[in-house]
């Protein structure tokens, strides 16, 4: 039997995950990825440690399932999305460290195209931001010298990290992207599904710099660097990954990863749908010539709230110490609105800071930590909401994945919030699992989608049980805690 390499190049890791034709990960090898910080508000990253850092997981994950690259029938590609590499076509060499979709240090740059909010969104599905590619690139040019003639000579390629992980595999013969990662770089249309003239004109990117854009089911050719005659058959961006490897295939299947954020995509079908909530339209993926698109949302403190008990609060000891804590004591009216940095979607309110309402007297430790694994699933619900709205459309199956998904009291209350259904994977690499499907779908491992439905598993499905009179109060409370929070200013 031959294996599929799949390979998640994450903003703090690089993994590569062996996948044997049920589906099922049978070896694993990681290794961090240094994120700096040269100035508040930058992150950057070192774009060959990154190169090196996929290599030596390729290496590993072999050797530790005692197989060589003959072994691999094809190579699948997901990675962060947004962050943005530049480098020289003469010597293959970045010019510059990538900038990390979390960096700020482009925000300047973007302030310049307020008053074309509008057109960018029609086009691109987003907002004008520094977290997508297109102000990052503007960056790298201004600071390098003479960075904007080496551009428009040819000399500098420009790619998100796919690009440059393809580029580098296939040893500098292949310079593409795809789709899903061209989508989110805001000089993407994703009508048209082609690099928009107008949009590169605006930030003044020379076109010769991008990559050729691809489905994200295509031969990208041969990753010579391996010596081996494995093909790159399959790349998305990770969230798009993620909502393929839980086998999101039809209009109208979502998923939610609970991480230290948490980030919601419902599949729309063959259109792109526009929200004016603050939601994202994005491409899900591209198989032959059919598109799929999604709508994306996110909330900012996930997991990341249990991270705050325990380090901050040292309520816990762990997170895991979460669950059985907060089923320690009955639902109390406390709700606390975890605003650290102020509210996503829907209220898109920067300068919102948390609070907690509703403590009495006998208020204590249970309480105040089942009333913050709930604020995680009333975030995701006032996102849930929007999107049904925007999508017009009932979601009644959500998939999880992430580190919280762990939490069975999150998760139960979660679907009971959403009166929902809740489907947890058998296997939570849905990252990479979606990259190794899109993969096997292009080279034939995979005859076709049903084969892969057929072959995907779950440990656990979490059934709605609470009665729709008792959401509408709790959630009523929500409403009105979002509202007080957001007047404290
Ligand atoms: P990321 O990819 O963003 O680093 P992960 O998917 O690895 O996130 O999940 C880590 C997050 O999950 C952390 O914020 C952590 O607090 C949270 N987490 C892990 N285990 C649990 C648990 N049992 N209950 C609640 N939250 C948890």
């Amino acid at each position: 039997m031959k294996y599929i390499l799949a390979i998640d190049q994450g903003t703090t890791s690089s993994r590569a995950i062996l996948f044997d034709n049920t589906g099922k990960p049978v070896q694993i090898a990681q290794r961090e990825v240094t994120c700096l910080f040269p100035h508040s508000g930058w992150v950057e990253a070192d774009a060959l440690a990154i190169w090196v850092s996929v290599m030596d997981v390729i290496n590993e994950v072999l050797i530790k399932a005692n197989l060589t690259i003959d072994d691999v029938a094809t190579i699948g590609l997901t990675n962060q999305r947004e962050t943005t590499v530049v480098w020289s076509k003469k010597t293959g060499m970045p010019v510059y460290n990538a900038i990390v979709w979390q960096s700020r240090q482009s925000a300047d740059i973007c302030d310049n195209f307020a008053k074309e909010k509008e057109t960018i969104h029609q086009k691109t599905g987003l907002i004008i931001n520094p977290y997508f590619s297109a102000s990052k690139v503007r960056f790298i040019l201004d600071h390098l010298e003479n960075g904007q003639e080496r551009a428009e000579s040819g000399e500098l390629l420009f790619g998100t990290i796919d690009s440059w992980i393809i580029y580098k595999l296939t040893s500098g013969k292949v310079h593409a992207t795809d789709v899903t990662n061209a989508s989110r770089t805001l000089l993407f249309n994703i009508n048209d599904m082609k690099w928009d003239e107008e949009l590169c004109k605006m930030f003044n990117i020379p076109m010769s710099m991008l990559p050729t854009v691809r489905p994200s089911a295509y031969d990208y050719g041969q990753a010579t660097f391996l010596k081996s005659d494995v093909h790159i058959t399959g790349v998305l961006g990770d969230q798009q990954a993620a909502l393929f490897g839980q086998t999101c295939f039809e209009s109208g299947e979502s998923k939610n990863t609970y991480g230290t954020g948490c980030f919601l995509l419902v599949n729309t079908g063959d259109k792109p749908v526009f929200s004016n909530k603050g939601l994202l339209t994005t491409v899900a993926w591209q198989i032959g010539n059919k598109v799929t698109y999604a709508l994306e949302g996110s909330v900012f403190i996930g997991g990341a709230i249990v991270q705050w008990i325990r380090d901050e609060m040292q309520l816990i000891e762990n997170a895991a110490d979460s669950e059985k804590i907060a089923q320690m004591s009955h639902r109390s009216r406390v709700y606390i609105v975890p605003a650290f940095t102020g509210l996503g979607t829907p209220y898109w309110d920067d300068d919102a800071r948390g609070a907690v309402f509703g403590l009495t007297r006998g208020t204590n430790r249970s309480q105040f930590v089942r009333a913050c694994l709930e604020a995680i699933a009333y975030q995701c619900k006032d996102v849930m909401e929007v999107m049904q709205k925007d999508a017009a459309q009932n979601i009644s199956v959500l998939k999880v994945d992430g580190g919280a998904t762990k939490n069975k009291y999150l998760m139960q209350f979660q679907s009971d919030i959403l009166h929902t259904t809740i489907k947890l994977p058998k296997c939570l690499e849905t990252t990479a699992l979606g990259a190794a499907y899109m993969a096997g779908l292009q080279c034939g491992y995979y005859p076709n989608l049903e084969s892969i439905k057929k072959i995907h598993e779950y440990q656990a499905i979490y059934e709605p049980q609470m009665s729709k009179k008792e959401i509408k109060e709790l959630y009523k409370g929500w409403k009105t805690a979002i509202k007080a929070t957001r007047m404290f200013k």
